[in-house]
């Protein structure tokens, strides 16, 4: 049994919920409601009164949250889900940037973003930055922007070009008249950056692709860290050149030395950390360590599809996961056990939620529940799982007992898109069909060996030591005896 749509426009009240509201005092209310009226959060407490008509959702048993927020998804990759599971970085590189990143049309541009959109939402993710590299022509920008347009979540189009340099691209005419023909309303569901990689070339000609940015007053967000690509000399060259601003967001930042952090950290930037892939393609160790302690606001994020999951359960769990792992193995080496963690789940929640909207220039808007913000709520419930009860310690529920599945209900400015685990006014054959010609096309283009190979990297060789507790006559000079 489904329960009847819900209809936009309509009031909604989540009933008897544990309630996250992510507010300064981080208020965790046990069996409260949550109230909308039209697009915003009218009230958060126990037993509200509501207006006649108002829809009721019963929350008993689920967490109600903001809505999360992912800082960095290369949306337009979605197609070629689960392709590069077993890339590194530099067969991602190869793949996308040298060899066959050419060949997205515009359609494909456009299926991708269009699937990842309705992935975001289906998961509770109700914000997510596009960070959309493969825009090679206008054709490519306006069907990125079509397909973020016709999912009425929330998003922010980082404008980006990989088959181009970013002082050329981002100087052409065409790029103003785009920002202007879609983000001079001040929107707060479809935002603008630039977005960008900083060489380190001492010529610095990314001046010019930020000074645009600056000009059009949007801001720039950038791979750095990234082993074997960014380094420390593009954060040093941004910031003497005055572009290391509070609104600038460094994607990965994890082959970084101090130097590096403490520009970031002094000129107010955030740092979007993409844990599974950091810790898979190679861009370096997930970087919550050294970022906490140098006082770095944090948002998360999920990379690309190409290999890993689009929703922020897996990221507060591989985050939380990444960080403990590492704290432990340091001390270790100092012959030293924690006894205490410094991560706590509760400081991955708020990363995944308000510190997505912080990093977003959205903190007044979005990112936790108070009255008066935008409606962009999500119910974490699921009656017919066994993890989902018992519920005693919420934000520990969140990050190791829950995951996408049990995404009950989803309001992204008030208006209902996901409700009782069914997705809301989305046609997901449409979206299975545009999914199957892009790949298709893609298949076509390279050839069924080429198709292979990309998917069937060549493994490296095994490194099986010699065992000196079996009896064999293999010796090596690096194991017993030579
Ligand atoms: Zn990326």
């Amino acid at each position: 049994m489904n329960a009847p749509p819900i209809e936009p426009g309509r009031p909604v009240v989540f009933r008897g919920g544990t309630v996250l509201t992510m507010d300064d005092r981080g208020t965790v209310l046990d069996g409260a409601d949550v109230l909308v009226l039209g697009e915003r959060i009218e009230a958060v407490g126990p037993g509200l009164p509501v207006p006649e008509g108002t829809a009721e959702i019963d929350a008993s048993g689920g967490i109600v949250m903001p809505g999360m927020v992912d800082t960095h998804r290369h949306m337009w990759q979605t197609a070629m889900r689960g392709y590069g599971a077993d890339w590194t970085l530099t067969q991602y590189f190869v793949w996308y940037y040298l060899e066959w990143g050419k060949e997205f049309r515009p359609e494909d541009i456009r299926t991708g973003n269009r699937l990842a959109a309705i992935e975001a939402v289906d998961a509770g993710v109700t914000t997510t930055v596009d960070w959309s590299h493969g825009l090679r022509t206008p054709d490519h920008a306006e069907a990125a922007v079509e397909a973020l347009r016709s999912i009425p979540a929330r998003f922010v189009l980082a404008y980006g070009n990989i088959h181009g340099a970013p002082w050329e691209w981002a100087t052409a005419p065409e790029l103003r008249a785009f920002a202007e023909r879609h983000f001079s309303g001040g929107d707060d569901m479809l935002g603008l950056q630039l977005a960008f990689d900083v060489t380190g070339d001492p010529a610095f000609p990314e001046r010019a692709a930020f000074e645009v940015a600056r000009d059009l007053d949007v801001p720039v967000t950038t791979h750095a860290g990234v082993w074997g690509a960014t380094n420390d000399d593009g954060v040093r060259l941004m910031h003497e050149a005055g572009f290391a601003t509070p609104r600038t967001v460094y994607v990965h930042a994890a082959s970084l030395t101090a130097d590096s952090y403490h520009r970031i950290a002094a000129t107010g930037g955030s740092v979007s950390v993409s844990t599974e892939s950091e810790q898979s393609a190679g861009q370096g160790y997930p970087p919550t360590w050294a970022l906490r302690s140098h006082g770095i606001p944090v948002s998360l994020s999920t990379d690309t599809s190409v290999w890993w999951s689009g929703d922020l359960f897996s990221a507060m769990r591989s985050t939380l996961g990444a960080d403990r792992a590492r704290e432990h193995m340091a001390a270790h080496a100092r012959k030293e056990t924690v006894t205490h963690c410094h991560l706590r789940a509760d400081q991955v929640v708020a990363w995944a939620t308000r510190g997505g909207a912080r990093a977003l220039g959205l903190d007044d808007r979005i990112g936790s529940l108070r009255p008066g913000l935008k409606a962009d709520v999500v119910l974490v419930k699921n009656d017919a799982s066994p993890v989902m009860f018992p519920l005693v310690n919420p934000y520990g529920h969140l990050v190791f007992q829950a995951q996408r599945g049990d995404v009950h209900t989803v309001l992204v400015n008030g208006r209902v898109l996901k409700h009782d685990h069914r997705l809301v006014g989305v046609d997901l054959a449409a979206a299975r069909r545009e999914a199957a010609a892009t790949v298709e096309h893609l298949r076509g283009r390279l050839g069924e060996d080429a198709w292979r190979q990309g998917m069937n990297p060549e493994t490296a060789a095994p490194e099986i030591l010699d065992n000196p507790y079996t009896y064999t006559d293999f010796r090596t000079s690096a194991t017993h005896g030579g």
